[in-house]
C-alpha cells in the first residue's frame, strides 16, 4: 500500500502548478507556491524534533495555514492532531496529553489558552503560530518563518502508517482518538474526488470547521484534484454567502444546523449563487423542514447527501449524481445514498446478521477507509472492529436499490415501554410545525416506562407555541406512542458541539443525574 497524503498535494502542483490553490483574504497562492511552502514549513518542523509519528497538534480556526500545516506535519512524518475550536482549555489539554504532542499550532484566537497548556502539558515543546508573523507570542515561531526555511525532502510516510489523531467531536460522551492512516484518508479522498466529481476548476468554501472531517475531506479531496480552496475563519451565514459570490465558490459543505441558519439570512431567497454547482450538506440528520425550504429556495441546484462518521475517514454513503436533483429525486433526497465505491456496507441485527431490506438495524462497514482504531484504548478498538467490520452504531434502513435512510443513532433511540422510538422521526415531524426553528427529541427517565418521548422546542421569533399545540401536531403525524409526553420551550437555541451538531447529551444530563445510566 502506497497511499500517501502528501502524493495529494504533489499532484496538484505536478497537474495545476499555476492554478489558484488557496484564497484567504488578500494572500492567494499557487499550488506550486503551497507545495514549496508545505516542504519548507515541513523542513521547520524538522528542526522542530518532528519526525516518524511524532504528534502535532493543530488549534485554529479555518486558514490557508491550517491546511499547509495539515500537508506539513505529514511532509514530516508527523501525526497531525486537529483539535476542536469549541473544547474547553481542560479538554485541550486532556487531548494534547493522551496523544502526548510535542509541537501545538495555534492562531490567535487560541493563544490565551497558551500559558496554562504549556504550564500542564509536560511533554509539549513547541508552539506554532499560525497567525501573522509579528503578532507571535514569546517563544512561539511563526508559521510563516518556517514555511521559509530550509526545504525538506518528504518523509514519504504512507499506506497503514498513522497520519492523524481526531479526536470525535463529542455529541456522544468522552471524546476518543480516531487514528486514520495515509491509506484511510486517501482512500477516502479517491471516493469523493469520484462522487463529487472534483476537477481543477472546482472551488470550495471552508466554511465549517476544518478540524472536522466533513469539512477536512475536502481538505485532502480538493488538493487531490488540483482545485482552489477558500477560508473563513469560521462558520457565519451571511460571510459565507459573501465569499460564495465573491469567489464564485461552486462547493460548499454544511451540516444541516448551518443550513438552517443559512436560510434564515434576509433575502435569502432572492440570492441567486449562480457560482454553486453542489449543496453538500450530511454529518447529522437533516430535518424535513430544513430540507424543503433549501429546495424549495434553489430548485436547480444539486444536493448532495452524504453520511459518514471520523471512524470512516470519514464519508460512507453519497448520494448518486442522478440522485442529487431535488425533481428527479423527490423523496430520495432524505437518504444519504449509497455505500462508497470502495466500501462493503450491511445493515444488520444486534447478532450481526444482515436483515432483510426495509428492516431497520445497524450500519456495519468494511474496507479501506476503516480507521486503525481508537488511540491508546483496544477494548474500545476492539469492540468498534468486529472481524474488519465498524459497528458504527447508526440504525439504518436500506432500500432494494442499496439506498440507506438513517434512522437514528442508536445512543439516541427511546426506549419506551418496551418500542423503540427514533428521536429523528419525532423531530422530523415536530420540524414541519409553522413556528418551529428548532426542536430536539430526547428520552428521559419515567418510573412506569422506563423512558418517555421528550421535546425540547425553540420558537421562531415572535411565535406562540405550548405543550398542547405541539403534542396536538405530532398526534395528527406519528403514532400516538412516539408522541412527546412533555415539551418544553426553550428561548435560547439549542447547544452544539464544535461541528454544529446538537449535543444531546448536554440536554439529557439535567433528567438522568440522579439516574445510574443515561440512554
Ligand atoms: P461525533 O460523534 O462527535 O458527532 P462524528 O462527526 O464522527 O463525531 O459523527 C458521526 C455521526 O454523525 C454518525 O455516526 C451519525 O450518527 C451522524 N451522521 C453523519 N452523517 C449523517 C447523516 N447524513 N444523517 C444523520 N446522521 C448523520
Amino acid at each position: 500500500m502506497n497511499e500517501r497524503l502528501t502524493q495529494t498535494l504533489r499532484r496538484a502542483a505536478q497537474s495545476n502548478p499555476n492554478g489558484m490553490a488557496t484564497v484567504d483574504g488578500d494572500r492567494r497562492r499557487t499550488w506550486r507556491e503551497v507545495e514549496a511552502r508545505v516542504a519548507r514549513a515541513a523542513g521547520g518542523l524538522r528542526a522542530l524534533g518532528v519526525a516518524e509519528g511524532a504528534r502535532v497538534a493543530i488549534l485554529s480556526l479555518n486558514s490557508d495555514r491550517y491546511l499547509e500545516a495539515y500537508y506539513a506535519i505529514a511532509w514530516a512524518g508527523g501525526v497531525m492532531l486537529p483539535l476542536n475550536t469549541r473544547l474547553t482549555t481542560d479538554d485541550v489539554i486532556y487531548m494534547l496529553g493522551d496523544a502526548e504532542a510535542s509541537v501545538l499550532c495555534v492562531d490567535a484566537s487560541f493563544l490565551p489558552l497558551v500559558a496554562q497548556v504549556r504550564e500542564r502539558c509536560p511533554l509539549l515543546r513547541h508552539v506554532v503560530f499560525l497567525g501573522d508573523t509579528g503578532a507571535q507570542p514569546a517563544g512561539a515561531m511563526p508559521w510563516d518563518a518556517l514555511a521559509a526555511g530550509e526545504l525538506l525532502d518528504d518523509a514519504c510516510a504512507a499506506g497503514d502508517a498513522l497520519a492523524g489523531i481526531f479526536y470525535t467531536g463529542g455529541s456522544t460522551g468522552r471524546p476518543k482518538g480516531v487514528m486514520l492512516s495515509h491509506a484511510n484518508l486517501v482512500s477516502n479522498a479517491v471516493n469523493a474526488v469520484y462522487m463529487i466529481g472534483y476537477q481543477p476548476d472546482c472551488v470550495f468554501l471552508h466554511a465549517a470547521p476544518m478540524c472536522h472531517l466533513t469539512d477536512g475531506m475536502s481538505t485532502v479531496a480538493l488538493t487531490m484534484a488540483g482545485g482552489t480552496h477558500v477560508f473563513t475563519p469560521k462558520f457565519d451565514a451571511r460571510e459565507a454567502l459573501r465569499q460564495v459570490e465573491l469567489h464564485r465558490v461552486t462547493h460548499l459543505t454544511l451540516v444541516p444546523t448551518m443550513i438552517a441558519m443559512l436560510l434564515e439570512v434576509e433575502g435569502i431567497e432572492r440570492m441567486k449563487l449562480d457560482s454553486l454547482r453542489q449543496f453538500m450538506f450530511g454529518s447529522a440528520p437533516m430535518p424535513d423542514a430544513t430540507l424543503h425550504q433549501a429546495v424549495a429556495i434553489w430548485p436547480g441546484m444539486l444536493f448532495l447527501h452524504g453520511w459518514g462518521m471520523t471512524e470512516l475517514a470519514p464519508i460512507g454513503t453519497m448520494l448518486p449524481l442522478a440522485m442529487r436533483r431535488p425533481a428527479v429525486a423527490g423523496d430520495r433526497l432524505r437518504s444519504c445514498g449509497q455505500a462508497m465505491p470502495n466500501l462493503d456496507l450491511r445493515i444488520v441485527d444486534a447478532e450481526g446478521r444482515e436483515v432483510p431490506r426495509g428492516t431497520t438495524g445497524q450500519i456495519v462497514v468494511r474496507g479501506p477507509t476503516v480507521m486503525l482504531g481508537y488511540w491508546r484504548r483496544p477494548q474500545e478498538s476492539a469492540a468498534a472492529l468486529r472481524d474488519g467490520w465498524l459497528q458504527t452504531g447508526d440504525a439504518a434502513v436500506m432500500d432494494e436499490d442499496g439506498y440507506v435512510y438513517i434512522v437514528d443513532r442508536l445512543k439516541d433511540m427511546i426506549i419506551s415501554g418496551g418500542e423503540n422510538i427514533y428521536s429523528t422521526e419525532v423531530e422530523n415531524a415536530i420540524s414541519l410545525m409553522p413556528g418551529v426553528a428548532e426542536v430536539a427529541v430526547i428520552g428521559i427517565p419515567d418510573d412506569k416506562w422506563g423512558e418517555r418521548v421528550h421535546a425540547i422546542v425553540v420558537p421562531r421569533e415572535g411565535a406562540q407555541l405550548d405543550e398542547p399545540a405541539v403534542q396536538a401536531w405530532a398526534r395528527a403525524r406519528i403514532a400516538g406512542y412516539k408522541v412527546p409526553r412533555s415539551v418544553q420551550v426553550r428561548r435560547e437555541r439549542l447547544p452544539l458541539s464544535g461541528a454544529g451538531k446538537v449535543l444531546k447529551s448536554e440536554l439529557r444530563a439535567p433528567f438522568w443525574r440522579a439516574h445510574e445510566r443515561s440512554i
